[in-house]
């Protein structure tokens, strides 16, 4: 039980000098087009071309991945435990190996999405550091990712992979593309095109700039608001279905969605009680009471359109 986990990484080390780039997928075992676009960069990046190091995990979780959920056995989750602990359980372990491997790092990508319950509205993420100088260059890759959305959140929250960056002193984003237990192909494109344009932007690799697809850019520094799984609680166990789509404009008192119970006899409306936009949806219709529904990425400037 206290095997040491190695994690089935790619290396691509460059001809010339430079940074250190990590790229992980799988952090979360059913996030599938992290694990297309990180095997594709595999055979795409040409160590000839390369000026530094380039490290791809496309499956971080593989215990989670076999098992075909977003947990391993020990229902830990791998983004809520790091850097985690030798003598643990599996998940406790893969965070002990993730967690040596950002440290080791210059920069760092932990590409995410949905999984099985949730759909997600593309988007980069970033942790607001204290330190402007990382701050500034996690901005320059969610920009350089290029994805529509880009959301930056309090730095404070633990246990993440993020985390294990934040007091590595490494520059890092996540990234998140729909999910619904799928493997999007247009996330596998996206994620993958978005690895190679911040390779581009930290210098690892000499490569045309695409033009901008960021649409929107909120950074919100009250503590917690980077946590997901906490807005929009089903009041009930049963079965939800949404009113609202990903990227929809919402203010308070607008429908959110509803959750039955098995009867039907009862029937909760969930209502808005931000203003922002809908970031991410469960997709999974079955819910028990106090599982998050809806995730709104809140809008600081209402108003402002
Ligand atoms: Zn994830």
């Amino acid at each position: 039980m206290t095997d040491t986990i190695e994690l089935q990484t790619i290396e691509v080390v460059g001809k010339a000098e430079g940074p250190h780039l990590l790229i992980t997928g799988g952090v979360h075992g059913d996030e599938f087009e992290s694990m297309t676009a990180i095997r594709r960069l595999a055979i795409a990046v040409d160590a000839s071309e390369l000026s530094g190091r380039l490290t791809l995990v496309p499956v971080v979780n593989e215990a989670a991945f076999l098992a075909g959920n977003r947990t391993a056995e020990d229902g830990l989750d791998l983004a809520r435990v790091c850097p985690g602990d030798p003598e643990g359980s599996v998940t406790l372990r893969t965070a002990v190996a993730l967690s040596q491997l950002i440290e080791s790092a210059d920069y760092y990508i932990d590409l995410h999405s949905g999984g099985i319950i949730m759909d997600v509205w593309p988007m980069s993420g970033y942790g607001l550091s204290d330190d402007p100088a990382i701050l500034d260059v996690q901005r320059r890759m969610a920009h350089a990712f290029n994805l529509p959305v880009i959301w930056g959140t309090a730095g404070n929250l633990n246990g993440r992979s993020l985390s294990v960056a934040r007091d590595a002193g490494v520059a890092a984003i996540y990234t998140e593309y729909l999910g619904g237990g799928r493997c999007s192909p247009e996330g596998a494109d996206a994620y993958f095109e978005g690895c190679l344009n911040v390779m581009a932007e930290l210098e690892l690799l000499k490569r045309e700039r695409p033009a901008s697809a960021v649409t929107l850019r909120i950074e919100d520094p009250r503590p917690g608001s980077g946590h997901m799984q906490v807005q929009n609680p089903s009041p009930i166990t049963g079965q939800f279905t949404p009113a609202v789509s990903l990227g929809q404009r919402v203010r308070p008192d607008d429908l959110l969605g509803f959750v039955t119970n098995v009867s039907g006899s009862q029937v909760h409306e969930i209502t808005c009680t931000q203003d922002g936009y809908v970031l991410a949806i469960r997709t999974y219709p079955r819910v028990h009471e106090n599982d998050s529904v809806i995730v709104i990425m809140e809008d600081l400037q209402p108003g402002d359109g």
